[in-house]
């Protein structure tokens, strides 16, 4: 039997009787572990360093925390499952994971395009940090052609020396949809014997259930596990997923970075991975209720929401529907005004808090133009429609109705 993901979150890879029958996975709060003899600990290092290959039947010891810990690596496990990826390695924030990805595939001299905007501590990594070690950087967006992303690469001075593609979609706060097939393509033709174009997808916006980048020929999927991974608002985490040979990679820098995650963080998102397909279908069955609304609402002049993509929308339309599993449960919106009206509207919320972040339980607002983009160029944040009319909602669990009512009578104040 071929059990869903849903059903393994419970179980997978845990087994109750390395631990006292304990049906959880107990946190293994531990910096180090007891060897049986020295014969075992040479054995565990060979393997662990790389000096042989692991016998096939021969289980990877457990040495030292920041290399291994029951807590990671059964989440690691069971993280796969969603994104049917080879292996995964989690990090102690989203921002590492990205950073540590980027680092171990990027070198100086080489070039790395990526979509524009992506998240702000990830702008700010690409165009800031990695340019100090010698890196160049091509930003695209969502909205240009294959034929444009080309002729951008071949007018850049350092083109043709592009070494990774990395993307975010869709993008925030817009929900503009990025084509992952296409940006493949892309990597694929500067790709060589002698130098592959791997491409990576931060897919905390739709991940796990809702999209995955592996079949549309992503090489690595990124996640902020902080947002639907977590899901409660009470941990920071990240993840890597991908082969085995790649997530290989990531994990020797992820040691001798120190970014892995810690065992309580581990247990952490194992509670959070229970629940997290049921969370999921309620956060975007009120999503889908709630853009309703706000698509019927006089004072509100414009819904960013993947449900109200139409035919008319020509590509944008043909991308979701070869993407998405589903419509997500993150909803933008214009309000009638600019600021003053945007700021009235989250002042008086009742229901709804007023935060950054996404994906949890609870549903949150925001304004994108002065909080989470505020850093972005204007130029690009007007070209991307980030206007001081905009605000972002992440939609929770609640009771559709008592978070409809919330909206309905926040924008009576405006
Ligand atoms: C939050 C977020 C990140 C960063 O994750 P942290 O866990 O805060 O380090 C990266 N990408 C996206 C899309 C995010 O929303």
């Amino acid at each position: 039997m071929n059990f869903s993901p849903e059903s393994l979150m419970m179980s997978y890879g845990y087994k109750p009787e390395l631990s006292e029958g304990a049906i959880k996975c107990p946190i293994f709060q531990t910096s180090t572990f007891v060897f049986k003899n020295a014969e075992e600990g040479k054995n565990f290092f060979e393997v662990a360093y790389g000096l042989r290959e692991k016998h096939p039947d021969e289980e990877l010891g457990l040495i030292y925390s920041r290399l291994n810990n029951p807590d990671l690596e059964i989440l690691e496990n069971r993280l796969t499952l969603w994104d049917k990826a080879d292996d995964a390695a989690v990090f102690e924030s989203g921002m590492s994971a990205i950073s540590t990805t980027l680092m171990e595939f990027l070198k100086p001299g080489d070039l790395i395009l990526y979509s524009s905007p992506v998240y702000g501590g990830t702008d700010h990594f690409i165009s800031k940090i990695l340019p100090s070690y010698g890196i160049h950087t091509l930003g695209v967006t969502a909205y240009d052609t294959k034929e444009e992303v080309l002729e951008k690469l071949q007018n850049h001075e350092h083109g043709d020396k592009l070494a990774f593609v990395y993307l975010e979609t869709p993008a925030n706060p817009t929900n503009a949809l990025i084509d992952i097939s296409m940006y493949k393509d892309v990597a694929n033709q500067y790709s060589s014997e002698e130098k592959q174009v791997y491409m990576a997808v931060d897919n905390t916006y739709m991940g796990p259930l809702w999209q995955h980048p592996l079949e549309h020929g992503a090489d690595l999927v990124i996640y902020s596990a902080t947002k639907y991974i977590g899901g409660h608002s009470d941990v920071i985490a990240g993840a890597c997923l991908g082969s085995k040979e790649l997530i290989g990679r990531v994990k020797v820098l992820r040691t001798f970075l120190g970014c892995m995650a810690g065992p309580w963080t581990g247990w952490l998102l194992m509670r959070s991975l229970e629940t997290l397909k049921v969370r999921m279908d309620q956060q975007a069955a009120n999503a889908e209720k709630v853009a309703e609304f706000l698509s019927n609402h006089p004072l509100v002049e414009k819904v960013y929401y993947l449900g109200n993509i139409t035919p008319e929308d020509g590509r944008q339309y043909d991308i979701h529907k070869k993407q998405s599993k589903s419509n997500g449960a993150m909803v933008s919106f214009d309000i009638k005004g600019g600021e003053q009206e945007a700021f009235r509207f989250l002042n008086n919320m009742k229901l709804i808090k007023l935060a950054v972040s996404l994906g949890s339980t609870e549903s949150l607002a925001e304004h994108p133009a002065t909080m989470t983009h505020a850093d972005v160029d204007s130029g690009l944040r007007k070209k991307m429609s980030i206007t001081d009319k905009m605000i972002r909602l992440s939609v929770g669990v609640e009771n559709h109705k008592d978070i409809i009512w919330d909206i309905e009578q926040a924008l009576e104040k405006v």
